[in-house]
């Protein structure tokens, strides 16, 4: 399965969406709003693509990793801007491919696969589709954080004693409190880390892995270690790790309770 076009969501990660200081959901929606609107007045051709690119690019929000592409071509495919894509693309050009004129080329834009591609199992990335249809901006960043996702999932099924499948997401109740638990990635301290999952920026702005110095706080590990790292609870990071921790159990608490329960025979 294609993770960045899938039937319920879709995903820019890679495009340069989340590189950015304000990652909450309006900046990066008036920032696609943005390059789609100005976009959709340009001929289709490679000089006034380039040049659209450039001025977007000019009037673009700061990066947070300097070293990382933005690509001012990703934005919305649907009117209802629901769906995040890129509109230098044949099928949203009509025809022509003008991603030559974006932050990489052709043959890397199409070539490129995540690391998720390889890592997440067709169950997961169905199941995720399924839960966050509709939410480009929450899809995006959990698909590119598969230890994120697969320590949630391992938290509701040590909880519950099952496995989450997808049949589970039948219930309405059910899907509600796991897109809250996952949620945790977009409630975080401003400009906070964990947004990219278990990475920092580094001084020469390359990511660098990050681990909570439990040590350094006199504080015990917890045992929700590995989902407080994706997010990043660590207080350097600007976040508070005991209220994490606690927000955790009580979303972990939330999603168990709405688990569907087999009848009773
Ligand atoms: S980050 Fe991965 S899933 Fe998202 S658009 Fe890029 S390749 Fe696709
Ligand atoms: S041109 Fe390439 S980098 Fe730019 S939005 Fe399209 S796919 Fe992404």
């Amino acid at each position: 399965m294609r993770l960045c076009q899938t039937p319920g969501a879709s995903c820019g990660a890679c495009c340069g969406l989340y590189n950015g200081r304000d990652l909450g959901r309006s900046a990066l929606r008036s920032e696609l709003s943005r390059r789609t609107r100005a976009l959709a007045r340009v001929p289709r051709t490679p000089e006034a693509f380039r040049a659209a690119a450039a001025a977007l690019a000019a009037g673009a929000p700061e990066p947070l990793f300097p070293s990382v592409r933005i690509c001012p071509l990703l934005g919305f495919l649907d009117a209802g801007e629901t769906r995040v894509g890129c509109l230098a693309h044949p099928l949203a050009t009509g025809g022509v491919d003008l991603r030559d004129c974006g932050a990489y080329d052709v043959a890397t834009c199409d070539a490129f696969l995540c690391p998720s591609h390889a890592w997440l199992s067709p169950d997961e990335a169905a199941l995720l589709d399924r839960a966050l249809a509709g939410d480009f901006h929450l899809y995006g960043l959990v698909v590119t954080d598969v230890p994120f996702l697969r320590a949630v999932l391992a938290a509701v099924a040590a909880r519950t004693g099952a496995k989450v499948e997808q049949r589970h997401l039948d219930e309405a109740r059910f899907r509600a409190a796991l897109r809250r638990l996952l949620a945790l990635k977009e409630e975080l301290a401003p400009g906070s880390e964990g947004l990219f999952g278990a990475f920092r920026p580094g001084r020469d702005g390359e990511p660098v892995p990050r681990r909570i110095d439990y040590g350094a706080l006199g504080a015990a590990a917890s045992p929700y270690d590995e989902i407080l790292t994706c997010v990043g609870a660590d207080p350097r990071s600007g976040n508070d790790l005991e209220a994490l921790e606690e927000e955790v159990a009580r979303r972990l608490d939330g999603a168990a309770a709405a688990f569907p329960r087999p009848a009773p025979r």
